[in-house]
């Protein structure tokens, strides 16, 4: 019998257990993802802003594959729970939604990257998808499509109120204003919306940070008084991620746009965890493990030979590694007592037969793999090939010992939104609730062998 690290899987179906199976068969790893807690976040978030009717609608950021948990599952979740938005960084994944049955009739979608002259404007507008233009040469292209197609562009100004990414600067907006204007009034562009974003996620106890956003608020405060005089007054004006959609109600405006919220996680592990916020993380990681073997004290484990046994002990293979998206920098080094720096890999909860326990990448990280040093004998640890191991998961318990995607983001030295963006398309997405969370017309958009 293998041992399981995380926790039991209660299938909706006999369908669903097969398709665990099948998936394992496929590969020795599983991204599973909880829909009914990305619709529980949502409704939070929802709940956060004041509820449906309070004046604040919110959009569920999905970029990037909706942070690795998959675009559409992710998308008719974030709807399910109350979003009435969708936002996504490049155009061709609002397109995507909206071909794959998610209409304007259901809900909005921005789309806010694009590229010199490539971006299909034409395409974007036929499909409702507005569309952000913070530069002189995108509203012009914008304009051009929008008379080709002869449909009004959605246009949200993006403002560069001190990210220093995107959008017009304080210098050059008169001049944005200026070609807004008679753009409007042709009626080549519908200005729906005005935005910009924050740089630093609300630390209330760093002066410099706060101070750094309420200057932030200020000037966007002063592009729309701008674009009022210009007789371009937005009807939309968002600026809130998550952070502030957690911390700062002054800012709600017409919309928010949570992204990390959404995934069950804090955008910054200083602001406390995703419980202080009523958020629970959707997905999990985990794999099965490859070869268990004994080997002597003082033995190399892997690349570079940044870590070595302590004493006689047993190693197991983690059939995951940077090719699937760990990271290299989640390498654990130790050098028994050696003159090294050690420093600690990324944690994983094996189970033993004494109860879990979390041990952590022993060694550097391989393309396909790494190994975890089970200091001890995996025999009298009932530790066994096959057995299945947790990366990361909802951060269950103290007894549960669950590490979570902030632990990995620490070990890695990054945030928790790369740990999930990184993660390939080749470990196969698995959803939970899938039955409890939609209807009939949105499960049978979703593809059936990935429903547990
Ligand atoms: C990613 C992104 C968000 C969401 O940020 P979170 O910190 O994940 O809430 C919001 N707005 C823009 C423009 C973004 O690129």
């Amino acid at each position: 019998m293998s041992l399981n690290a995380a926790p039991e899987i209660s299938f909706s179906s006999e369908q669903g257990k097969a398709n665990y199976e099948a998936a394992k068969r496929r590969y020795p790893a599983q991204a599973i993802v909880d829909l009914a807690a990305l619709r529980d976040n949502m409704r939070h978030l929802v709940d956060v802003v004041g509820g449906t009717h309070s004046g604040t609608a919110v959009m569920g950021v999905v970029k990037a594959d909706a942070y690795g948990h998959g675009l559409l599952p992710t998308a008719l979740a974030a709807l399910a729970g109350g979003a009435t938005w969708l936002g996504t960084a490049q155009a061709h994944e609002a397109l995507t939604l909206r071909k794959l049955g998610i209409g304007p009739d259901r809900c909005r979608m921005l789309t806010w990257m694009y590229n010199g002259a490539q971006v299909p404007f034409d395409e974007l507008i036929a499909n409702d998808i507005d569309v952000s233009v913070g530069s002189l040469a995108g509203l012009d292209r914008l304009s051009c499509a929008a008379r080709q197609v002869g449909k009004p562009a959605r246009v949200h100004v993006k403002v560069d109120s001190g990210f220093g990414r995107n959008g017009f600067t304080e210098e050059n907006f008169d001049e944005a204003l200026a070609r807004l204007a008679p753009l409007a009034h042709e009626g080549a562009l519908d200005i729906v919306g005005q935005w910009s974003h924050l740089a630093v996620a609300d630390a209330p106890d760093v002066p410099e940070f706060v101070e750094s956003t309420e200057r932030q608020i200020e000037r966007f405060n002063d592009f729309t008084r701008r674009m009022e005089a210009a007789g371009l007054a937005p009807r939309i004006r968002h600026l809130a991620n998550t952070a502030a959609t957690l911390s700062r109600p002054e800012i709600h405006f017409e919309l928010v746009r949570p992204g990390i919220g959404l995934y069950g996680y804090e955008p910054d592990p200083a602001m406390g965890t995703p419980a202080k916020y009523a958020l629970r993380p959707a997905m999990s990681l985990q794999a099965q493990l490859g070869t268990v073997k004994d080997v002597a004290a003082g033995h190399g484990i892997s690349y570079g030979r940044t870590y070595l046994t302590d004493e006689r002990t047993s190693t197991a293979i983690v059939p995951l590694g940077y090719a699937d998206g760990i990271h290299r920098s989640a390498s654990g080094f130790d050098m028994a007592g050696a003159k090294h720096t050690d420093k600690p890999g990324g944690p994983v909860r094996v189970m033993t037969a004494d109860g879990p326990r979390l041990f952590r990448v022993s060694g550097r990280v391989c393309m396909d793999q790494f190994i975890l040093d089970l200091r001890g004998s995996a025999a009298e640890l009932g530790v066994h090939e096959g057995d299945t191991v947790e990366l990361f998961g909802p951060g269950r318990g103290e007894a549960f010992a669950e590490p979570t995607a902030d632990d990995w983001a620490r070990a890695a030295d990054t945030i928790s939104y790369e740990i999930f963006t990184c993660l390939r398309s080749r470990i196969p997405r698995l959803y939970l609730h899938a039955s409890d969370v939609f209807g009939p017309a949105d499960l049978a958009r979703l593809n059936p062998a990935t429903l547990l």
